[in-house]
């Protein structure tokens, strides 16, 4: 795990977790917008529970160890954005691996990610999971849980997260591999559109997006201008990078026309 590991915020959510935990309470629902670290503290409850000395973010016991280099043996992660992970085969699969006694980790945890876009079928598989086992931690991650199964949000405790107090989420920003030997200048442009979400600025960084920036800056109020840029970005095709363009875009296009900071 890196050092922006370091700093988390939500002080609040992680006593209650803590708490939750120490009495053996093993499903939890994270809820809150994108980016704003509740993946990475799901990842970090884990490692702290699996800790075979008084954890510390420095121990370097075997088990603390293995979660230095990725993902250990005993924890296990499906990110449903990805359409792949979506299937019901694959969540069948990974939920059998995972109660065949994987060695590893003492209290062996499951995290899935953007559980709004579960399929009535995957659903359906976990919602058995949730209420037959007591040998996995379950951390589901979610956007927001409107469109989730009132079942399955009742089987976990729902703990709500708020966005990044913007000294905190600058202060993460700058400590991110992604920032290091950059300008300021380029930092501030994308943690402004970023909207406060630390995923998204580190994609942002990591795509290279500086031109298209000061291409539609020069063209901003040039509507054929702008719309050139988007017929040309449409002929891109369907890619990751295209996503992440036009995500980009769109952000900027709200900032301008709901006079944000930029
Ligand atoms: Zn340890």
């Amino acid at each position: 795990m890196d050092d922006s590991a370091r700093i988390f915020g939500h002080d609040t959510q992680r006593s209650e977790v803590s708490r939750l935990l120490a009495s053996k309470w093993s499903k939890f629902l994270f809820v809150g917008g994108e980016g704003i670290g509740k993946k990475k503290i799901a990842t970090h409850f884990c490692k702290e529970i699996n800790c075979l000395r008084n954890f510390s973010l420095e121990c370097d016991c075997p088990s603390c160890k293995r979660f230095k280099t990725g993902l250990p043996r005993g924890l296990l992660m499906l990110d449903f954005e990805d359409k792949n992970h979506r299937k019901a085969k694959v969540v069948r699969s990974l939920l059998e691996e995972s109660k065949e006694g994987r060695p590893g980790l003492k209290r062996p945890c499951i995290i899935l990610d953007n559980v709004d876009f579960f399929t009535p079928k995957v659903e359906d598989l976990l919602l058995k999971d949730l209420e037959d086992r007591h040998d996995l931690v379950y951390f589901l991650v979610a956007k927001s849980s409107d469109r989730l199964r009132k079942t399955i949000i009742s089987r976990a405790m729902e703990i709500k997260f708020f966005a990044l107090e913007p000294s905190l989420f600058f202060e993460i920003i700058w400590n991110l591999p992604e920032t290091a030997g950059q300008s300021e200048e380029l930092v501030n442009i994308m943690a402004n559109l970023s909207g406060g979400s630390i995923s998204r600025f580190q994609r942002y960084m990591a795509g290279n997006l500086i031109e298209l920036y000061r291409l539609v800056e020069q063209s901003w109020g040039k509507p054929k201008k702008i719309t050139e840029i988007l017929v040309n970005l449409r002929k891109t095709g369907n890619s990751r990078e295209a996503r992440i363009k036009a995500h980009f875009l769109l952000d900027f296009i709200q900032a301008k026309l709901f006079d944000m900071t930029l």
